[in-house]
């Protein structure tokens, strides 16, 4: 796979065991995980899990970074991940392991599906069907933040021309090869002149290599507003990493709920699979958690693969699920659930489709 590469799906089958870092995460890390290789392994999927330690454990034992040697040791050499949310520690001296992994690894597209599945789960939105293509390593989460004086900290915004490119050519490569329409970008150059300046103006260059795709700009304000009151209006989005971050939630939270979509960080050598969600403290431990997310991010991870067969009857069954009203507590809607359930039989019943 190139950097330019769309490398989300291969076309041939393949037939023998990937090893696959995989990380239970925090909260309902372990919940929507164990939910997610159970139908994984019912589906037949060809993956060898090799589990980590991140997050929360290891940072109690004093690592600052949330990850130890033998996890960093495992990710290089199976270069392929299926992650679960961690929990950041709130304070200062802490990383935040999210931002760490996309960075060390070079994972600079974060690309987030999200599309309604109406009349199957509730939503106002029936025909939303977008898909959010976040730069991963640059922006505000760049990790330049430094106290200034006691009252006055800061955080620096960077944005790079060759990350600037990277991820637009991307998201333009991405809409030919899923055959997308349309690419919209979205900026607040109006103030950052300089920064998301720079982000519009090598959008308009690469932009102009693809004439056979629609594609406008929008000021990331009006721009999520839109998306929260007309989503259908939407095709692809690229833009930088904290409107993307914030823009998918709306997106999958109107689409039904966060805990559904799932997303693929995507870089030169190594991919990581994910929910866009968090570890959701509030029902950790409580089996409410919708496993879809790390599922829908499992199922994009197949289809890297090249397990197409197995992605697509793993999708299929989970559809026939949600189709025939089974519902996790988060997509409870009365007169459209036929049988509440929690993530461990949400996973059953799946297995019982497949
Ligand atoms: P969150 O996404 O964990 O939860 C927000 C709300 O959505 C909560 O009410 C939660 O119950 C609900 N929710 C989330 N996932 C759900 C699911 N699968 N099923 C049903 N309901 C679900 O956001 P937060 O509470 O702001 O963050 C909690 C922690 O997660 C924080 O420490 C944050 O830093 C971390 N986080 C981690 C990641 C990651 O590891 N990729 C991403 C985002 C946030």
């Amino acid at each position: 796979m190139n950097s330019t590469s769309v490398s989300l799906q291969n076309t041939t089958e393949i037939t023998k065991s990937i090893k696959v870092a995989v990380a239970n995460g925090d909260g309902i890390g372990h919940e929507i995980m164990d939910a997610t290789l159970r139908i994984l392994n019912a589906a037949g999927a060809k993956i060898d899990p090799e589990f980590i330690d991140i997050g929360e454990k290891v940072y109690e034992s004093g690592n600052t970074s949330g990850i130890s040697e033998k996890a960093w040791d495992a990710i290089r050499r199976n270069k392929i991940i299926l992650k679960s949310p961690i929990t950041t520690p709130q304070g200062k001296g802490y990383k935040s392991l999210n931002v760490t992994l996309r960075k060390s690894l070079g994972l600079f597209a974060n690309v987030r599906p999200v599309s309604a599945l109406h009349p199957y789960v509730h939503t106002n939105f029936p025909d939303m069907d977008v898909v959010i293509i976040r730069e991963n390593e640059e922006d505000l989460y760049a990790g330049i933040e430094h106290r200034q004086t006691q009252d006055v900290v800061q955080c620096l915004k960077l944005i790079t021309r060759p990350g600037c490119e990277r991820i637009i050519r991307y998201a333009f490569e991405y809409a030919r090869a899923y055959n997308r329409k349309k690419v919209t970008c979205m900026v607040k150059d109006n103030i950052m002149k300089l920064t998301d300046g720079l982000f519009h103006e090598v959008f308009l260059e690469i932009g102009a290599e693809y004439k056979d795709i629609e594609q406008n700009v929008q000021i990331i304000d009006i721009g999520s507003a839109r998306l929260a009151a007309r989503p259908e209006e939407y095709d692809v989005i690229v833009t930088s990493n904290l409107y993307g971050d914030i823009i998918s939630d709306i997106a999958a939270e109107i689409g039904g709920s966060v805990g559904m979509a799932g997303s693929c960080n995507i870089g030169k050598d190594v991919a990581m699979f994910e929910a866009i969600h968090g570890s959701a403290p509030d029902i950790a431990g409580k089996q409410m958690a919708n496993p879809s997310g790390l599922l829908n991010a499992a199922i994009l991870m197949l289809a890297h693969l090249g397990q197409n067969k197995t992605a697509d009857k793993i999708k299929n069954a989970w559809l026939a699920t949600l189709e025939e009203g089974i519902h996790t507590p988060d997509i409870y809607k009365d007169g459209m659930t036929k049988k509440k359930v929690t993530t461990s039989q949400f996973a059953d019943e799946i297995i019982t489709r497949l």
